[in-house]
């Protein structure tokens, strides 16, 4: 029986990527040994770092000007190492959501923050647009999609300071030129792996910028030194990201996930747009590929909805407890044919209950 998960996060993985996690899981490399019981150190488990930072720098478009770590602590570990790392005097923001508000309650811990713009006056229902980023910062900290809402930035401000951007839920999900960014960072679990390892990728240079006195932890030049093994890492998470990459890689790379992405969000996108019974809460040009929002028209027929998804094998379509409603988070992984049962269960909702 196909489960169709549209959950946000940990979000949807290839199957054949839980395959051979699985089967590594028992004997990684015809060992004899789980690849969960052998030191970090070894040559298998060096080999899934390095193999995992070329994929990564492959599909970013980046070279060796960036270093590439993978880190624990999730993103909200990077809403704290980025500011004490590189927040000297003042560092702009702009505010789409939670997950930037957050980054931005922990930037006040180490400076000024610079509020670029905000799109809470509509509960982060748009991408702010048309701001000045002040020159006299850090660094700018952008959310590529934002997760909770639906939104996504698919097209990327000219920055005339080092921009920094949590691409948590959208990374690898459509083209991008990596060299724009000064820092990416995303916690796996939306669109790579499971939960417990965090990619972060930053330009070499930047280390020379870091002046505070930090815990070696949360100091980035010791984790690009020690090639993210300054300490045991999450070796089974960024192992499973690696599959992911290689099944990205195999079937096409970041261009191919685009041209998929894009057509499941129309699929969806022009479902909701026609039926009567469902309603966008973002705004249209803003939409995320990743996650879509919507509400019912009515919303006491909610329970006669969900039975259906329920019938369906549709699961983890409940939007993010801020907000309610319903999120369909279609992350690369996912195919169109289980978008396409959810739009069906949409029509014929609207035909028994329109
Ligand atoms: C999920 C998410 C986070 C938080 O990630 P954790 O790994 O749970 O800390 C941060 N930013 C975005 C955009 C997210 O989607």
């Amino acid at each position: 029986m196909k489960v169709h998960n549209f959950s946000a996060g940990p979000g949807i993985l290839p199957k054949e990527v839980l395959q051979k996690a699985a089967a590594a899981c028992l004997d990684v490399n015809h060992s004899g040994l789980s690849l969960l019981e052998v030191s970090h150190r070894g040559k298998d488990v060096i080999a899934v770092f390095d193999t995992a930072v070329s994929l990564v720098k492959k599909h970013l478009g980046i070279g060796d000007d960036y270093a590439v770590v993978f880190l624990q602590g999730g993103a909200s570990m990077q809403f704290s190492m980025v500011p004490a790392n590189f927040l000297n005097g003042k560092a702009a923001y702009l505010n789409t959501g939670v997950w930037a508000s957050k980054a931005i309650k922990e930037a006040e811990l180490y400076g000024v923050t610079h509020l670029v713009a905000s799109s809470k006056d509509r509960n982060f229902a748009y991408i702010p647009k048309g701001y000045n980023i002040p020159t006299d910062v850090d660094y700018f900290h952008i959310t590529s999609n934002n997760t909770i809402y639906g939104t996504q930035m698919r097209t990327f401000p000219e920055s005339p300071v080092p921009l920094f951007c949590d691409m948590s839920s959208d990374i690898f999900s459509h083209r991008i030129d990596g060299n724009k960014f000064d820092l990416i960072y995303a916690g796996v679990q939306k669109n790579m792996g499971p939960a417990g390892a965090t990619l972060v990728v930053l330009k070499k240079e930047l280390l020379q910028k870091i002046k505070r006195t930090l815990p070696s932890m949360l100091n980035y030049a010791i984790h690009v030194e020690g090639e993210s093994m300054y300490n045991t890492p999450p070796v089974f998470a960024v192992y499973v990201s690696m599959l992911t990459l290689e099944w990205l890689d195999t079937n096409g790379g970041v261009e191919w996930a685009e041209k998929r992405n894009k057509a499941k969000a129309e699929l969806f996108y022009s479902e909701l747009d026609r039926n009567s019974q469902f309603v966008g809460t973002v705004d249209t040009e803003d939409r995320s590929w990743m996650n879509a929002n919507f509400v019912m028209a009515a919303p006491e027929k909610e329970e006669i909805f969900k039975g259906m998804l329920k019938e369906a094998n549709i699961n983890g379509l409940a939007g993010h407890r801020s907000v309610g409603g319903f999120r369909a988070s279609m992350y690369n992984a996912m195919d169109i044919d289980s978008v396409q049962v959810l739009v069906d269960v949409m029509k014929s909702f609207e035909q028994k209950n329109g």
